[in-house]
């Protein structure tokens, strides 16, 4: 891996070092907590980034200093000639990793396993099919299984993402945690975030105390791992399990002091939080054959500390203003 001297850093001295592209914000599934219920505006074609300027966009990026770059969206497989640019971003030598729903991750494992790209979040919120069918809206749970199972036999590193809501899927957190006795994949419990038009309601939400509360009271004393640099999630494990399981906790206990992510839309929009109200568009200097190093470098001068500047609470007034979670990439 090519390590460049990290140039992005913002005003708190945060090397900005992490990448997260969305490739598309179509997807085939229809999440609730991801997808408002009206759907979204989709950014029109010409305004999407070809594939060559997603590449020139990550070179441009890993020049100044970005090691690893996460592939999202929408559904980042249904991108058309995926397989292409995939490998064109291995050969730039930055550390590639996905998050995907599964559906159609078989198509790619051969591939994945081809260029080294190991590191795959699969979004899964439910053990049960007809619950699966109520949450994305679409009847896909057998494929996902399919492809979880064959993601584990090709030793890939697992991260389930399990979005918890209240009511839907909480009853399912020990289940979730038994997966990880005999399987060498990771659970991470996300806490439902809020984002335009998902109808978020923290009453909905499980929190961090919460969850370990429930996994304690079935399996007894958990184990506190030692977590990785920039961490999202707070790591646990139940002792003797082969799996782990961390807790994704951004509405009770957010995770930003060490933050180095930066997001990039699918129609080249840089955001750098999440939650940022703000975007800077690097597509269309770029298209004008515009330096971007100034742009990139200037614009994470107004990263905020934390949740784009929602550092108490979780504002209607501020996250309405964001995009709904499909555009953005998680
Ligand atoms: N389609 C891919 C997938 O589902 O993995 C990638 C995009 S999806 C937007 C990325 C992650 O964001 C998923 O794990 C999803 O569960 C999570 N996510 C979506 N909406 C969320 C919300 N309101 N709160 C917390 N996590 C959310
Ligand atoms: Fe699609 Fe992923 Fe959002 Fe579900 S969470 S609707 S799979 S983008």
């Amino acid at each position: 891996m090519i390590e460049h001297t990290p140039k992005i850093i913002d005003n708190f001295g945060r090397p900005h070092t992490y990448l997260r592209i969305s490739l598309t914000d179509r997807c085939n599934l229809r999440c609730f907590y991801c997808m408002p219920e009206e759907g979204i505006e989709l950014i029109e074609k010409p305004n999407v980034m070809t594939l060559e300027e997603i590449i020139e966009m990550t070179r441009t990026f890993r020049d100044l200093g970005v090691h690893t770059v996460r592939l999202t969206g929408g559904e980042p497989l249904v991108r058309k000639n995926f397989g292409f640019l995939v490998e064109e971003l291995a050969k730039l030598g930055v550390k590639l990793k996905l998050t995907t729903n599964g559906i159609v991750l078989d198509k790619y494992l051969d591939l994945f396993d081809k260029i080294g790209l190991r590191n795959i979040n699969f979004s899964l919120d439910t053990l049960d099919k007809a619950k699966s069918v109520f949450i994305t809206k679409r009847d896909f749970y057998d494929r996902i299984m399919q492809n979880l199972e064959l993601s584990l036999s090709m030793d890939m590193n697992i991260k389930l993402n399990m979005v918890l809501i209240k009511g839907v899927n909480d009853n399912e957190i020990n289940d979730f945690i038994a997966l990880t006795k005999d399987k060498d994949l990771v659970v991470k419990f996300i806490e439902f975030m809020p984002f335009k038009g998902n109808k978020w309601d923290w009453n909905k939400g499980v929190g961090r105390e919460e969850i370990l509360q429930t996994i304690e009271s079935k399996f007894g004393h958990i184990e506190e791992l030692q977590n990785p640099k920039h961490s999202t999630s707070s790591n646990f494990k139940v002792k003797g399990h082969k799996g782990s399981f961390g807790i994704v906790s951004t509405i009770t206990n957010p995770f930003c002091d060490d933050c180095n992510r930066i997001r990039l839309t699918a129609d080249g929009k840089m955001k750098n939080c999440l939650f940022a109200t703000s975007e800077t568009d690097l597509l269309t200097p770029m298209r004008n054959g515009t330096q971007l190093d100034d742009l990139i470098i200037n614009a994470i001068k107004s990263k905020k500390h934390a949740r784009d500047g929602m550092e108490v609470k979780m504002e209607a007034e501020h996250y309405e203003q964001n995009r709904s979670m499909i555009s953005i990439g998680g």
